[in-house]
């Protein structure tokens, strides 16, 4: 097992990472603070995994709500379902609630323990390869409204990250490489020897060799710890984590939500920052070669929707959180491993963008 801290001062918090951890107890019961834990998983996870989750607990007051799959269900009338089950079983201040499962239930519990009661404390359990590298990490909490993701949130951090890589066993092809995408990013922003890692790694990753797992998840952990560590609340380098995903997130909405998953659209929009990147001057063909491959080798697309015109693409970029005052600020690279955010480059070249990576 392989141990990160997330390093926030009297908030700070360990990542445990390895195989089997869903077999030990004493990674967990240091973090439960009263004698009452939640835990809240979905209808998909809980068959699969509640029991183990709920032997940790042993000994304590423990109950759970399962949810229904889905990110159609990340939303205030799901929420609701957990402050029922909290209320009804009269858990107090004290309580401790568990996310066991993706990063929906992971969202959605962390934001049902930052409002219960003012705030509990609450420990993440990823399940997905998406949410073990990324939103399992760093306290982004929220749930969805009908007229934007992620609209009403907050910032609440775990006492605890428990990833348990043997949970991956059971996940479809189609969401490994999804997360595979969050993976890539790391090395593209801020690790240029962890991108070039995974050029020759994806393959073992694919085929789910735990060891390299273990290690592209510990490499990922890292980078997201040390980025949240230094700007916990994304007043700077917190935004170089959205590379490719204000062109991503305007491909999810435009190909209606779930359509296409996250990382598949973000992988897409990768692509296109690096395009845009190249006619910036900053990176090389060869650059965007070793982007397509490593996308590619992942499962992953490269080209955006055939449908999406570039006059789609702008209008919903518009209507992103990102933007500031008018401005649609986009993460670039300079090169492999070094990513920044400008609101200042010529419109012109995104447009050409738009209009010229595509299929
Ligand atoms: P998800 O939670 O919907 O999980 C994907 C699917 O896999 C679901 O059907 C789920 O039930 C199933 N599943 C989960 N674990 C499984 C397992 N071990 N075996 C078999 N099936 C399993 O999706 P996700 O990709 O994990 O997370 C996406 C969500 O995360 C989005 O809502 C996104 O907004 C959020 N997110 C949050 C942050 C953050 O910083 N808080 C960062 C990135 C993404
Ligand atoms: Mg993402």
């Amino acid at each position: 097992m392989k141990t990160l801290t997330v390093d926030l001062g009297d908030r700070s918090y360990p990542i445990h990472i390895g195989q089997g951890l869903l077999n030990q107890p004493e990674l967990v019961r240091p973090h439960v603070r009263g004698t009452q834990v939640m835990i809240v998983t979905n209808t998909t996870v809980a068959p699969l995994y509640l029991d183990k989750a709920r032997a940790l607990f042993d000994g304590f007051e423990v109950a759970d709500v399962v949810l229904p799959d889905g990110e159609q269900y990340k939303n205030l009338d799901t929420l609701k379902l957990i402050f029922d089950a909290l209320i009804e079983k009269r858990f107090d201040r004290k309580c401790t609630l568990v996310a066991l499962g993706g990063g929906v239930i992971g969202d959605i519990t962390g934001f049902a323990a930052a409002s219960y009661q003012r705030g509990v404390n609450f420990i993440q359990i990823p399940t997905t390869l998406l949410a073990q590298v990324d939103s399992s990490v760093g306290g982004k909490t929220g749930v969805n409204h009908p007229r934007g993701k992620n609209m009403i949130g907050a910032f609440h951090q775990p006492q605890a990250v428990i990833i348990d890589t043997d949970t991956l066993d059971t996940l479809e092809d189609r969401q490994l490489s999804a997360g595979l995408a969050e993976v890539i990013k790391y090395g593209l922003i801020r690790d240029a020897e962890f991108f070039d890692y995974l050029e020759d790694h994806l393959l073992h990753l694919l085929a789910r060799d735990k060891d390299q797992l273990a290690y592209a998840i510990e490499r990922s952990c890292w980078n997201k710890a040390e980025v949240v560590a230094a700007d916990e609340r994304e007043a700077g380098q917190r935004a170089l984590l959205n590379l490719g995903h204000t062109f991503g997130h305007a491909i999810e909405a435009g190909m209606g939500y779930g359509n296409w998953l996250h990382g598949e659209a973000i992988a897409a929009g990768m692509m296109q920052a690096g395009y845009m990147s190249k006619l910036m001057g900053d990176l090389t063909d060869d650059d965007l070669r070793r982007m397509a491959d490593a996308f590619t080798t992942a499962r992953l697309p490269i080209y955006p929707p055939d449908d999406m015109s570039p006059e789609r693409f702008l209008e919903l970029m518009a209507g992103d959180k990102k933007v500031q005052a008018g401005t649609i600020r986009l993460v670039l690279l300079k090169a492999i491993g070094k990513a920044y955010v400008t609101g200042d480059y010529p419109q012109e070249l995104l447009l050409r963008t738009l209009q010229e990576w595509r299929k």
